[in-house]
């Protein structure tokens, strides 16, 4: 019995465009995020399989296959409800979403610095990866983090509430080669709403972090 199983796109698949074609959304969660949930699937089945016989030849590469079909699943669960058709600009006190633009302000700085490292960080991604903004709970800041693939390159213990896919698939059929422009029209769909609502969960949950003997 499947552990993972594949959510439902919260809005069809043309609800993106033009900053993201309707063909890119079908094959991108239809196809590529479904793979990652099997991936994970089918990887925690090798595992109890390998338990069961005590064979343990291929723990890692199983232990990493899980590390990325899992993140796959994960990062592109948030993904898809980071974005919306009304969405973009920035987030502003009246639209009920103040506490996230004072968070990025005392992080960053500014809503333009951080809006320039995340986008440079998913921009540069080398091979593919994610720029990702993050809840960092050690010190109770934001961060961007630039990450390998689905997993490598995070801080242990930090949630995401902001991803950028930066992976070919999320847009070559439509950007070609160029990936600093899609990053750039991605701000014009970001859902605020729902960062902001994944920030405070981040910041109110028990933070085992911190705990100490
Ligand atoms: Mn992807």
């Amino acid at each position: 019995m499947a552990v993972y199983t594949l959510p439902e796109l919260p809005y069809d698949y043309s609800a993106l465009a033009p900053v993201i074609s309707p063909e890119i959304i079908e094959l991108h969660h239809d196809k590529h995020h479904a793979a990652y949930v099997k991936g994970a699937n089918d990887t925690l089945e090798q595992l109890a399989e390998a338990r069961d016989k005590e064979t343990w030849g291929s723990i890692n590469g199983l232990e990493k296959n899980l590390a990325f079909h899992l993140s796959g699943h994960i990062l592109h669960s948030i993904y898809w409800h980071n974005m919306t058709g009304d969405g973009g600009g920035e987030p502003l006190a009246a639209d009920g979403v103040g506490e996230l633009a004072d968070a990025i302000a005392e992080s960053f700085g500014s809503f333009a610095a951080f809006k320039a490292q995340l986008s440079k960080a998913a921009a540069t991604t080398q091979g593919s990866g994610w720029g990702v903004l993050a809840y960092e709970p050690l010190s109770g800041r934001l961060i961007v983090e630039q990450v390998y693939d689905h997993q490598g390159n995070v801080g242990q213990g930090s949630t995401p509430i902001l991803v950028f896919d930066a992976w070919e698939h999320a847009f070559y059929l439509q950007y070609k080669n160029q990936k600093v422009d899609f990053i750039e029209a991605m701000w014009q769909v970001v859902n605020w709403q729902d960062v902001a609502r994944r920030f405070e969960v981040a910041r109110s949950r028990t933070n085992a972090l911190l705990l100490t003997p």
